[in-house]
């Protein structure tokens, strides 16, 4: 049975590809701590044979003992606005935090995975995004604290490959929505859909027009464990490449939730990225793998669950 370290394993995504790990046979030690990641994210999962939680910050080190067979880095804040609020947090877990996870896997001559961003491109000047464009980042700027932790992150995990010959990947992971990103998170998909379940106006920020493309978590844990499995090294997006302004995902969310909420517009945040769509290419020629679920069903399911949330919240 291979044997998967995951760090931020109770955050949104990594809770979702330890599950996927799990039911694939993998035995899992999910390591977080609790800063941006819950643990109700895998309270399915405790209990289960093979599956092990360690509550710990991956900047003091990663104390996992025995055999490790790959090591999957997905510890940081993801959502602008927690990043924004824990910068120090988040350049300390994207510098000391993939040292550490990149020192696991070499020790053990474990596969390596680092969960990339397309922010890596910025506020790109090409357009749909490929793994040989370099981004167009301000470093700056605010967001820079996230974009360059995980720029940082890719060069370090390059650097591990080219001197220790460590098997490594990077996933630079778009939009990502599903069950588990927590109803304060702050990203769109989040806001727009508690605010529809709860009558509220859904706040766009900017005037709309910027684009996104989102893909729901189920197609992206499948593209993250291919590309994990697979014997590419570097880059490679995983992502969905349908694109929407948010104008026009608050239209969908308010059709999916059945709601009439209206809208209000909001000063648009510093270094926004206008627009963001990956090519996938790569990703379907090396793994063969695309995305399956388009954005009515992603947000279908997504509202769903936040429905439910929101109701246990209520009831407690
Ligand atoms: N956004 C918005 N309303 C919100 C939250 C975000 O209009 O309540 C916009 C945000 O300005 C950005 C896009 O939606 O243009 C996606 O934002 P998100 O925070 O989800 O992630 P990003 O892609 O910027 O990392």
């Amino acid at each position: 049975m291979p044997r998967a370290v995951v760090t931020g394993g109770s955050g949104f995504l990594g809770s979702h590809l330890c599950e996927y790990l799990l039911n694939r046979g993998y035995e899992v030690v999910a390591v977080d701590n609790l800063l941006t990641g819950r643990r109700s994210n895998i309270s399915s999962l405790e209990g289960r044979d093979g599956f092990t939680f360690l509550q710990h910050d991956v900047i003091q080190g990663i104390p996992v003992e025995g055999k490790v067979d790959c090591v999957l880095h997905f510890a940081s804040p993801a959502s602008p606005p927690e990043y924004l609020n824990l910068p120090f947090e988040t350049l300390d877990v994207g510098s000391i935090g993939t040292r550490h996870a990149l020192e696991l896997a070499h020790q053990n001559k474990a596969r390596f995975l680092m969960a990339s961003t397309s922010e890596i491109y910025g506020d790109p000047l090409v357009h749909p995004q490929t793994e040989g464009y370099w981004g167009n980042v301000n470093t700056l700027g605010p967001r820079s604290v996230y974009d360059e932790a995980k720029r940082f992150s890719e060069a370090l995990t390059m650097a591990y490959h080219r001197y220790h010959g460590l098997d490594t990947k990077i996933a630079r992971i778009f939009n990502t929505m599903g069950p588990r990103m927590k109803p304060s998170d702050g990203r769109v998909v989040s806001n727009f859909l508690v605010q529809a379940i709860e009558g509220n106006p859904l706040t766009i920020y900017g005037d709309g027009t910027q684009t996104r493309s989102f893909c729901f978590v189920e197609d992206e844990v499948r593209g993250l464990v291919a590309l994990m499995e697979s014997d590419h090294i570097g880059a490679m997006n995983i992502g969905n490449p349908n694109e929407f302004t948010i104008l026009e995902l608050a239209e969908k969310v308010r059709d999916v939730c059945g709601s009439d909420a209206g809208i209000v517009f909001e000063s648009l945040p510093e270094d926004d990225p206008v627009r963001r769509r990956p090519d996938i290419t790569l990703a379907k020629s090396v793994l063969g793998w695309s995305p399956e679920i388009n954005l009515t069903e992603a947000l279908e399911r997504t509202c769903k669950w936040y429905r439910e949330e929101l109701a246990q919240a209520e009831a407690k």
